[in-house]
């Protein structure tokens, strides 16, 4: 059962064997498929039990594509290509001749961390284990893009810099994009140094808060960072829901995560609730045929 965060409600859960984590706002768009794995209904082992799709901790190829193809079929993707993600905010433009790519094509093309496509038919993936992923869909072009942020590609503007190489390639005017900041880890679940806590309150503009209170409010999207009791803490979902706003997202086109990873480790991998023993969640983005 998985355990909700904040005082909103944005996503659901679709099939039982393979779970699917979907988002409401795009279920009025009728040409997007979205989703995002669980660590439910593959056959990985161990602490990559056992829908693991990614073989940089140690599993192996077989069973990261047989967990692939699971859940693409349960779901009703096509034609994966997945980012080969480096904490960077390189976004590539996709075809459908990059079909499979980084996942039954091994290491095709490194250094992104963001896709994007108008191509139908053709499924974009980043991969996550606490990081944020992006959903962008731009329902005037019929396009759509998606990205991984952690702390540094938050920092560095990946929400900014997709929605502009959408722009360039597909003319993309944000206030014509619905998005998706998914699941990934909690403010409270966040702990980050001093340093680090700092330069979001400083680039994001917003002043840090001192003294908070023992339950860090992860529904505030006017702080990104917090002090409690000499401990500092960053909130990434604050801090990419503002830089959203900042590219002229309209705030009511934005859906939050209402999911932690960390919070919620015995069903979603977590990298910090795991120290680094886990596998790799993906997101999925597509444009139907
Ligand atoms: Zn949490």
């Amino acid at each position: 059962m998985l355990k909700k965060t904040g005082n909103y409600e944005t996503t659901y859960v679709e099939g039982e064997e393979i779970p699917s984590i979907r988002y409401h706002i795009f279920q009025s768009i009728s040409f997007v498929r979205d989703g995002f794995s669980t660590r439910m209904g593959g056959i990985s082992e161990g602490s990559f039990a056992t829908l693991n799709f990614s073989v940089k901790m140690g599993d192996t190829r077989e069973r990261v594509q047989e967990n692939f193809r699971r859940y693409i079929l349960a779901h009703g993707f096509q034609n994966p290509v997945m980012a080969d993600q480096v904490h960077g905010i390189r976004v590539k433009r996709v075809y459908k001749e990059d079909a499979g790519k980084n996942v039954f094509i091994p290491k095709d093309d490194s250094g992104m961390d963001g896709l994007v496509t108008n191509e139908p038919g053709i499924t974009l993936i980043t991969t996550f284990a606490d990081c944020v992923p992006l959903y962008f869909v731009d329902e005037e072009h019929r396009a759509i893009g998606l990205s991984h942020a952690g702390w540094r590609g938050t920092l560095a503007g990946m929400a900014g810099e997709t929605l502009k190489v959408m722009n360039r390639e597909f003319g993309t005017k944000p206030e014509h994009v619905k998005a998706a900041i998914g699941p990934s880890i909690c403010v409270n679940c966040y702990e980050v140094s001093r340093e680090l806590a700092e330069e979001f309150a400083d680039v994001l503009n917003c002043e840090m808060v001192y003294g908070a209170e023992k339950h860090l409010p992860e529904w505030d999207m006017n702080h990104t960072a917090y002090e409690r009791d000499g401990k500092f803490y960053l909130n990434l979902w604050a801090a990419n829901y503002q830089m959203m706003c900042a590219s002229g997202i309209p705030k009511e086109q934005i859906a939050l995560p209402d999911l932690c990873t960390c919070c919620n480790d015995t069903i979603l991998f977590s990298h910090r609730a795991s120290r680094g023993k886990r596998g790799n969640l993906c997101a999925f983005l597509m444009i139907e045929e």
